[in-house]
């Protein structure tokens, strides 16, 4: 049976924003030995912001323009910032398709071209030839009816309470912290430099997170958690021993998938939990 002051630690952890969604979630939350990260929407503020815009053959304005009405029925992040940056009114008459590729990017017919937004990745699953860009942020790459025509560079910032959670995570007796993110490496190493995060994995598929997840479960054999806030992660986060999902800015597969929701989308709660959780264990046994 769970002990009664299990409950009281929901409510006490509740207090914190944070929904824990059972008590014998409570006790899981004194065993966890690994925590793997999503990187954007959770380290990060999953907020982009379009820093560069490079064009060949068409303008900077057309590029945009089509980058932008590719992107108008995407939720990703990055399709929000390049919706932003183009600040007009998108005239959905003129979108014939449109397809979101999970991990990828987007592919939509406007004006009767085949416009492709995304990452390397998409551009050679359809086997379109492209420019070597040195960036360091995150580069979107647009193709138009088969050709590579300009890029478009969107950067994010790393939460402010990202690096006190991991050091303070070593403290609670965490062994080890691991990243999984489908974004580019050196996007991902540089974050995980500057967060002091032990391992990383990058340039993941969806399906991908969760193979990566179950590999690095089997191979310490630890109580393994997993914070996410994207569809990307519904998988991992439903296949791990406790799921941490981002509640506020966190899409809804996301929270039907965890144990565990951040309502306030605060990373630190997921230590304060944690602490709270070993003090109710202690006060128990
Ligand atoms: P993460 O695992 O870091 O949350 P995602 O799996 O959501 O990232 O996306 C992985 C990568 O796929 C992104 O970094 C981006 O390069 C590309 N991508 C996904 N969706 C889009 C989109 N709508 N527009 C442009 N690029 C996208
Ligand atoms: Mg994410």
């Amino acid at each position: 049976s769970i002990p009664l002051s299990f409950f009281s630690a929901i409510g006490a952890v509740s207090k914190r924003g944070v929904l824990v969604k059972g008590a014998n979630y409570i006790e899981k939350l004194t065993e966890i030995q690994n925590i793997i990260f999503d990187k954007t929407g959770t380290l990060t503020h999953g907020v982009f912001e379009v820093t560069k815009i490079n064009s060949k053959d068409i303008s900077k304005e057309e590029l945009l323009k089509f980058a932008a009405y590719a992107e108008s029925f995407s939720t990703h992040p990055i399709a929000k910032s390049i919706v932003k940056a183009f600040d007009k009114t998108i005239d959905s008459k003129l979108i014939s398709e449109h397809e979101e590729l999970s991990g990828l990017g987007v592919k939509a017919t406007i004006e009767n071209k085949e416009i492709l937004v995304g990452n390397k990745k998409l551009l050679n699953n359809f086997n379109i030839t492209y420019d070597e860009i040195n960036e360091d942020l995150n580069v979107v790459f647009i193709a138009i009816d088969s050709k590579f025509a300009g890029y478009i560079v969107v950067s994010d910032i790393i939460k402010v309470e990202a690096k006190e959670v991991i050091s303070e995570l070593k403290t609670l007796n965490i062994h080890k912290t691991y990243m999984l993110t489908g974004d580019k490496k050196e996007v991902a190493l540089n974050v995980a430099n500057q967060l002091g995060i032990d391992e990383v994995k990058y340039e993941l598929l969806p399906q991908e997170k969760l193979t990566n997840f179950e590999a690095i479960k089997k191979q310490t054999n630890k109580v393994t958690a997993f914070v996410g806030d994207g569809i990307n992660d519904a998988p991992t986060l439903a296949n791990s021993d406790v799921g941490f999902a981002m509640g506020g800015v966190g899409s809804d597969l996301a929270v039907k998938s965890a144990d565990v929701v951040i309502l306030n989308d605060n990373i630190k709660s997921i230590s304060d939990a944690i602490k709270i959780a070993k003090k109710t264990k202690v006060i128990v046994y």
